[in-house]
């Protein structure tokens, strides 16, 4: 563990973004592992003096139809979601669920605006670079439907408020690329933004893994089951310089990050083998690259159903640990230190 003592931490610290109050009342023995949010922020708190960690405000119903049908929206608010919705997504519906849903799509939001703008917002004197959402990275969620543990797309609709505030400030486009590393492919975020050239979806994901019926992102990268460190970090590589190469009309201004825990050889839903080691160097190559680039990024946690919790509450630790590195020599770049 290291602690950071740069000049640069009591004035403003790498934040975070959480929403870890709102518990969904599951039923006993279901697979989701509702506390390691809880479990994230407390280590984060205890562990990473660097991270400061704020409540997510919910995000509105003007938000959220940035991207989500308005049934949709009003489905979950009054909780007149049918069986099969629900069912599809994988909770019961609930108050909390909704509210819930809301503040992971705020929390994005909020660390969206944080990388990009500062920590003021608006008219804030330095970009943060880096920001985060301690949960997050629901991918699997549609416009008109929710779907794998997702409700609505806090990636998606982050992506287009940012345009619009980026818009009415600069009177320029914001190009956006969305880096969704989770193990399982970013389905909705592909097919929200499919025919969208201002938005950039790339996913690397296990070939046979859910979703069985894939969108097509603008780039998608399968990999085999078993999957190791190694061959997943070429992939990557590879991934990155061709996402790269693909911006013929200007680079992305915002990244999305989606750090999902779940490659991890011991998630019990992954079907890949990166050890966390592994998954660590992805995390730094994706930060290093996105940073020479000078393309502030938020990230969203994403899965990670291990089958020890304490190992992908670990992983995902390491993610915001390396985010207080790369949010250290952004700042020192972006030459804005008291
Ligand atoms: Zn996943």
């Amino acid at each position: 563990m290291q602690h950071f003592r740069s000049g640069f931490l009591e004035s403003g610290p790498v934040r975070a973004f959480h929403s870890d109050h709102f518990v969904l009342p599951l039923p006993p023995g279901h697979s989701f592992p509702m506390s390691k949010y809880r479990l994230l922020r407390e280590a984060a708190e205890a562990t990473l003096p660097a991270v400061r960690v704020s409540e997510a405000p919910p995000a509105s119903d003007g938000e959220l139809a940035l991207v989500h049908e308005p049934d949709w929206i009003a489905a979950v608010a009054e909780g007149t979601t049918t069986a099969a919705q629900q069912r599809e997504i994988g909770f019961p519906w609930s108050e909390r669920m909704a509210e819930r849903a809301r503040r992971s799509v705020g929390a994005t939001i909020m660390a969206a605006r944080t990388a990009l703008m500062g920590a003021g917002g608006e008219g804030a004197k330095c970009r943060e670079g880096v920001a985060a959402n301690l949960a997050g990275g629901t991918h699997h969620a549609y416009p008109h439907k929710g779907s794998g543990y997702c409700v609505f797309n806090d990636v998606a609709v982050a992506a287009r408020l940012m345009q619009a505030e980026w818009h009415r400030q600069h009177r320029a486009l914001l190009r956006v690329i969305v880096i969704d590393l989770d193990v399982h492919q970013g389905n909705g975020t592909a097919a929200v933004f499919r025919d969208d050239a201002t938005v950039f979806t790339l996913s690397l994901h296990g070939a046979r893994n859910f979703p069985f019926r894939k969108e097509a992102s603008d780039l998608d990268v399968e990999l085999p089951d078993g999957c190791r460190d190694d061959s997943y970090l070429e992939a990557l590589d590879r991934a990155l310089a061709q996402a790269w190469a693909r911006h013929t009309e200007g680079a992305p201004g915002l990244a999305f990050y989606l750090a999902g825990a779940d490659p991890h050889e011991n998630d019990r839903l992954g079907r890949l083998k990166l050890s966390a080691e592994g998954l660590a160097e992805r995390d730094r190559r994706v930060l290093e690259a996105l940073r020479l680039r000078r393309i502030p990024v938020a990230i969203s946690m994403a899965g990670g159903y291990g089958r020890e919790l304490g190992q992908t509450v670990a992983v995902h630790r390491r993610t915001l640990e390396l985010a207080c590195d790369s949010w250290r020599a952004w700042r020192a770049m972006e030459e804005c230190a008291p």
